[in-house]
């Protein structure tokens, strides 16, 4: 046994949320793709099972009320919440990621006051964000102005409506100063809206210690929802009230059952539904949440750190000199849950690994991106993923 799958061995033995894997449906796959599309949670199929086969298909309508149906997307929102440092009551869940942007960065350039005409994107963003950003802008009379993340500051000013960021960039795994951009968008009397796709169940946020306006995420990632499942948003409580969403429906208003021509928007979070709620998606990441049950997000983030050091230092034992080039920041404090390889050959080495059992993903034009869902990774699976990639790239 060499030194680092000893170390490794060590590691799992001392993890105290190994425990948690049982509770995935995982086979013998090393799997490193949970940002991208997080794992089955045992709990998942028999819920789904019941949601389909007794609320639908014997209490159907009376599910509304009697399965809860109705209150799912704040309920859902409410169990999510104390995993981005929210207290109850201030998201909801629904829609996906692309559709709630579009609430938000409207909705943000609404809440700014008079005179304020450009919303300042994070120019490497996730292209949904910008292309999406882009079209708020044309309808709210605003112009686009993408900078990078470390550029922020200097482009901030009177002008500024809103600021759209990613808290973890998709493609590098750069982890971005939450609070201290969001003090300095508030400096510039702007709107902070955060994107927190690939944050939400990786890493403490801190939405409400922060003073963050909106947010949005993502819950088939590292919240491990299932394909599709519906994504969050987040509104202050103290904005609720003059929070205007673009897209106002009946499930948003004061009195759904009313059926009244006028719109009036419902306090709270519902004010962030649009229509009727995707059940079936809803009620699988509902079951999926339950995995959370007495996990703290700060032994999620202390476990994601240690396993991406250790990746990265069994890449610096394992694979030849020059191979392989981490795009991913070495400090702790800029490095979310993934680890971003740049390699010549990465669509072709990408390819491989998944033959091998190791899976990651690729992308354009040459990165091996691998994330670590602390849940269900395990350190022996890291010294054997580096393992496979180095007889790959070798
Ligand atoms: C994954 C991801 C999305 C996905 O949006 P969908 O509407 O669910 O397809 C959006 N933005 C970012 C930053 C992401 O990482």
């Amino acid at each position: 046994m060499s030194e680092l799958s000893m170390r490794a061995v060590e590691l799992d033995a001392a993890d105290e949320l190994a425990k948690l894997r049982t509770q995935f449906v995982l086979d013998d796959v090393v799997y490193l793709d949970g940002n991208s599309l997080g794992a089955l949670p045992a709990a998942v199929p028999g819920r789904v099972e019941d949601v389909v086969r007794r609320q639908w298909g014997e209490l159907r309508i009376r599910s509304w009320e009697e399965s809860g149906w109705w209150t799912a997307p704040e309920r859902i929102g409410d169990r999510i919440a104390p995993l981005v440092g929210a207290a109850a009551g201030q998201i909801v869940v629904g829609d996906s990621t692309s559709v709630n942007v579009f609430k938000a960065v409207v909705g943000a350039v609404r809440l700014a006051g008079e005179g304020r005409d450009e919303i300042v994107v994070d120019a490497t963003t996730f292209p949904t964000d910008g292309y999406i950003a882009e079209s708020a802008a044309r309808m709210t009379g605003c112009t686009v102005r993408a900078v990078a993340p470390g550029d922020i500051r200097p482009a901030l000013g009177p002008r500024t409506a809103a600021v759209l960021l990613n808290h973890v960039d998709y493609r590098t795994g750069r982890l971005h100063d939450l609070p201290s951009l969001t003090s300095a968008i508030h400096e510039a009397g702007a709107v902070a809206v955060w994107d927190l796709c690939h944050s939400a169940g990786a890493l403490p946020v801190g939405l409400d210690e922060h003073g963050v306006d909106l947010a949005v995420g993502c819950t088939y990632k590292y919240l491990n929802g299932g394909p599709g499942s519906p994504a969050f948003l987040y509104v202050r409580r103290d904005l609720q009230d003059r929070f205007d969403s673009p897209l106002p429906g009946w499930n948003s208003h004061v009195d759904p059952f009313g059926m009244r021509s006028e719109y009036e928007p419902a306090g709270g979070a519902p004010r962030g539904r649009v229509g009727t709620p995707d059940i079936l998606s809803m009620l699988a990441l509902e079951a999926a949440l339950e995995v959370w049950e007495g996990v703290s997000i700060a032994t999620v983030r202390a476990k994601s750190l240690a396993l991406t050091d250790f990746f990265l230092e069994c890449v610096a034992a394992y694979v030849p000199e020059g191979r392989v080039e981490s795009v991913t920041p070495s400090a702790h404090a800029d490095r979310g849950s993934q680890v971003a390889l740049r390699c010549d050959d990465a669509r072709e080495v990408m390819r491989r690994l998944i033959a091998q059992g190791v899976v990651g993903d690729f992308r354009e034009p040459d990165i091996l991106r691998f994330g670590f869902t602390p849940l269900y990774v395990g350190f022996g699976d890291v010294e054997r993923a580096v393992r496979v990639l180095a007889g790959v790239v070798g």
